[in-house]
């Protein structure tokens, strides 16, 4: 019998343990496989309802998956370390099998429950699936990790990639009446301690993600690198929270966007790469966070001073809210909270504007996001945050500081996207919105009596983060 644990591998095909499970069993007269999930208290403590919400529905649909074929997804809560041997002895498993996960966190846990199978004798293996090629194969001529992108990017391009793993025959699977344990049932977000999100969300599971992925490469991913930066273009795939849970697999994402290579002119084939190449920048930060997993709440480039970041909650909250009085940055902040969601280039500038305007601590940020974004991934978050605040791997240089006007005006020059998601903006000419922070007070009660006033100006603040790098740097 192979136990296959799943983790942030919520699917059923092009999943590379389960193969390996599945095959296995095949290869075994009286083998078979049967999946758990496991819900760790010591994950859970860190996640926010959205993404909790976005777990639930996915495991219910490959609850559902499994069923239809006979076999069985147990679930079960408590310390994986208990858990896993617990539930592997129960069954008479020969093996246990995951999918590798990055973070320090995890790959402590599962350095645990691979000792606690060792001790009870039961033979266990991971496998790299969540990426295409895995921390330690994309290195520098020296052997060394990358620490800037363009190199690795290349070289990521230009590897073989795995087709997707085929999905278990379904007289491979074993069904929980066979193995005399109950399945367990699914827990509600109340019985895990968790309040219905606030966001609303897009549907969750392998269904709705391959649903997306159809639709963006008949799309989307023609005109990506024309239209990403843009919000309302909708020209991205919104895979992210798919790709952090995996309900769907990353070869079958990779070779779905191949496959619109057929029907592009050269120009296109320019965008599906960019496209492809955010798929690279994901496991540029995956690899980031597996050689050097202190960057969770460490900053990767060290200065020579600490950077004095200030602490003002009155500012932290506004910026939370979205009632900063920075009609892109608001919008980006109410977005997150109304859909769990915040375009990539709305991420980048609310997070430039939290680190070098309000000049407080990218951590700030970075615990808001992984509270509220659906597609909260730690690689990313962190590297997003970090490269925002100067002090990441190939980060945005100290003195590159977004200036929140000009990239409302350049990336929403309607004020389309403002005015979705600030209301008290929703009849306010473009122009006006645009400068707001230089209208009167009197133009400003006029144009929209209940929109904030700028909480800071712009640029004051942008002298005082020079300064405040310039400090950190010696200088
Ligand atoms: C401050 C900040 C925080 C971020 N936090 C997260 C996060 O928690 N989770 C997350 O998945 N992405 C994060 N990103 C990256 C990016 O904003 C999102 O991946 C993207 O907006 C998701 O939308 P999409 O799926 O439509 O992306 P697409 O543009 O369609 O990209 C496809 C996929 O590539 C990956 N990707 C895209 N851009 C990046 C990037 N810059 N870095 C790493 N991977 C990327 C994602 O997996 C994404 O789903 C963050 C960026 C910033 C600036």
């Amino acid at each position: 019998m192979q136990l296959h644990w799943h983790r942030r591998d919520l699917r059923g095909s092009d999943n590379r343990a389960l193969t390996a499970a599945s095959e296995a069993a095949e290869a075994d007269s009286d083998g078979s496989v049967v999946a758990l999930f496991v819900f760790d208290p010591g994950v859970l403590k860190h996640a926010g309802s959205p993404r909790v919400s976005y777990l639930l529905e996915s495991l219910a649909e490959l609850r559902q998956w499994y069923r239809e074929r006979g076999g069985e997804l147990l679930v079960r809560r408590g310390d994986p370390e208990i858990v896993v041997p617990e539930m592997a002895e129960a069954i008479k498993a020969d093996r246990v099998v995951w999918n590798r996960d990055y973070s320090g966190l995890a790959r402590k846990r599962d350095a645990r429950v691979r000792t606690a199978l060792n001790d009870i004798g039961i033979s266990r293996a991971s496998f790299h699936d969540a990426i295409c090629h895995e921390p330690g194969s994309i290195t520098t001529n020296q052997g060394e990790p990358y620490s800037v992108f363009t190199y690795f990017g290349r070289k990521w391009h230009d590897r073989h990639k795995d087709a997707p793993y085929p999905a278990p025959d379904a007289d491979v699977l074993a069904d929980a009446e066979r193995l005399a344990v109950e399945a367990g049932d699914l827990p509600t977000l109340a019985e895990l301690g968790f309040d219905e999100p606030e966001a609303d969300l897009l549907a969750a599971g392998t269904e709705a993600s391959r649903r997306r992925l159809e639709a963006f490469c008949e799309d989307g991913v023609y005109r990506y690198d024309d239209d990403r930066d843009y919000p309302t273009r909708k020209s991205t795939s919104r895979l992210s929270a798919d790709l952090k849970y995996g309900t769907v697999g990353i070869r079958e994402v990779y070779w779905k966007t191949e496959s619109a290579r057929e029907d592009a002119t050269e120009a296109e084939v320019e965008q599906i790469e960019e496209f492809q190449s955010q798929l690279a920048w994901r496991e540029f930060y995956t690899h980031v966070l597996w050689f050097t997993p202190e960057v969770v709440s460490e900053n990767y480039k060290e200065y020579e001073n600490e950077i004095g970041w200030e602490q003002d909650e009155d500012l932290l909250e506004a910026w939370k809210d979205g009632r900063t009085g920075y009609p892109i940055v608001d919008a980006g902040m109410r977005q997150l909270r109304t859909e769990g969601f915040m375009h990539n280039r709305v991420r980048m500038i609310v997070a430039s504007f939290l680190t070098k305007d309000l000049l407080i601590d990218w951590r700030e940020g970075y615990d808001w996001f992984r509270k509220k974004l659906v597609d909260h991934d730690t690689a990313n978050d962190n590297g997003g945050w970090q490269w925002a605040a100067s002090t990441g791997t190939d980060a945005q240089p100290y003195f590159r500081i977004f200036n929140p006007m000009t990239q409302g005006e350049r990336y929403d020059p309607n004020a389309e996207y403002i005015k979705k998601y600030v209301e008290e903006l929703a009849e306010t000419d473009p122009e006006v919105i645009h400068n707001w922070h230089e209208a009167s007070l009197t133009q400003r009660r006029n144009a929209a009596p209940e929109y904030p006033d700028p909480i800071v100006d712009h640029s004051k603040r942008r002298e005082k983060a020079l300064a405040m790098f310039e400090a950190a740097r010696g200088e």
